[in-house]
């Protein structure tokens, strides 16, 4: 029994607003205050990247939240290196008591996570991991923009990396930069035409299928024979028939692909990172997040994780603890309201024992989109849902 899809977007859509010319983006803080960046297909392949650049792999241990997603691990594997979990305390922050407990000559790398947006303790953080000689991969994936201490996020660590999908309204990217390093690549490569199209393609339906751009819609795929036409003659001249052409983390999959490795992020994708509003991207998310923490504060059954928003916080969601979610999560899917739940899945072997936080927040933890491109009536219809179910309960 699958759920309807969301009736509003989980993601941000391209949209004209999108493309507000008369801010001013100028210093917006991102991961891209970094020296050095390289967009590719996606977060993950970022973080095998990474471990390229780090030279990690057999025989080396990296250290990683016991509160993850398998995109975050499976780089990692994937390298040959071999994971351990640390704990996280119930506030998403890093347990550096744990970390230290678990250092031995084979640990190479702290990978640790600004969940939501929200960061850790990166001064900490950053001693710790130079007391220790160990590398420090910033994951960004919750958090393009931001910063801690006056300093973008993402600058502290060796390297960092981010998820482009999570703010920007396109299908595929994710970057690996670098403050401290030179990226040593090979020149990045297209993944083909056919990945070029698709990523094209992607970006406006899922814009035209959320009710965006009706305008262009009309003028681009009026005659929906349009679309097919262009994307048999790619499959055939790219002969991509068989191959899927999409990173895995575009459709939502936890899938790992090494041959996404040293592609770079669709020409699309980059146009847009390039040429949407950043301000306006940074501005109408903490907005959003404002308003959702004001109309779901107090109500029974729930609580929000953080208890407030300061002021150089850039939300990815609005994190949500809930008591019953076995009961909340199936009637809001139903509503066809958007719930991420980051963190659901943990690897393999990380319980309780391991952890206790994660497996709380991977239990109750649901995040409810925050994003730029949700329009004021498409919130408010969101709030009145999940408010009715907690006041029903
Ligand atoms: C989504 C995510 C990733 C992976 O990013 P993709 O672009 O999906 O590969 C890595 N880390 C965290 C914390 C994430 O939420």
């Amino acid at each position: 029994m699958a759920y309807p899809k969301p009736k509003i977007p989980i993601q941000p859509v391209l949209s004209l607003e999108s493309f507000n010319l008369n801010r001013d983006d100028g210093d917006v803080p991102s991961v891209l205050h970094a020296r050095h960046a390289k967009f590719v297909t996606s977060g993950r392949i970022a973080i095998a990247m990474a471990l390229q650049q780090m030279g990690i792999g057999k025989g080396d241990t990296v250290m990683l939240p016991a509160y993850h997603c398998p995109a975050m691990v499976e780089p990692v594997i994937w390298s040959g290196a071999t994971p351990i979990f640390y704990k996280i305390h119930p506030d998403t922050s890093v347990d550096l008591n744990d970390v230290q407990g678990k250092l031995d000559a084979s640990v190479k790398l702290l990978i640790v996570a600004h969940y939501f947006g929200f960061p850790q303790d990166l001064l900490k953080i950053s001693d710790f991991c130079n007391q220790h000689a160990l590398y420090l991969l910033e994951d960004c994936a919750h958090c393009f923009f931001g910063k801690y201490k006056n300093k973008p996020l993402g600058t502290y660590g060796d390297y960092a990396i981010a998820s482009t999908m999570k703010f920007f309204p396109v299908y595929e990217g994710g970057c690996l930069v670098s403050d401290r390093h030179h990226i040593n690549l090979s020149p990045l490569n297209s993944a083909g035409l056919g990945f070029e199209v698709k990523a094209t393609l992607n970006t406006l339906e899922k814009s035209f299928e959320y009710g965006r751009m009706k305008w262009l819609q009309k003028i681009l795929f009026a005659p929906m024979w349009l679309k097919d036409f262009i994307w048999k003659s790619v499959k055939r001249k790219a002969s991509l028939g068989k191959v899927s052409i999409g990173p895995g983390a575009s459709d939502g999959g936890f899938g790992f692909e090494a041959k996404w490795l040293g592609k770079q992020s669709a020409f699309f994708s980059r146009y847009l990172i390039k040429h949407v509003s950043r301000a306006r991207i940074v501005s109408e998310r903490r907005k959003n997040y404002i308003i959702l923490q004001e109309a779901l504060s107090g109500l029974p059954g729930c609580r929000p994780l953080f208890s407030g928003l300061p002021e150089d916080v850039i939300p990815q969601v609005f994190p949500l603890i809930v008591n019953e979610p076995e009961k909340i999560f199936p009637i809001l899917k139903n509503a066809g309201v958007p719930i991420i739940r980051f963190g659901e899945f943990l690897w393999d072997g990380v319980d309780a024992t391991v952890c206790s936080a994660s497996v709380d927040l991977s239990r109750h933890l649901l995040q409810f989109p925050c994003h730029q491109e949700l329009r004021a009536e498409e919130q408010a219809w969101m709030i009145a849902q999940i408010r009715k179910v907690f006041l029903s309960i």
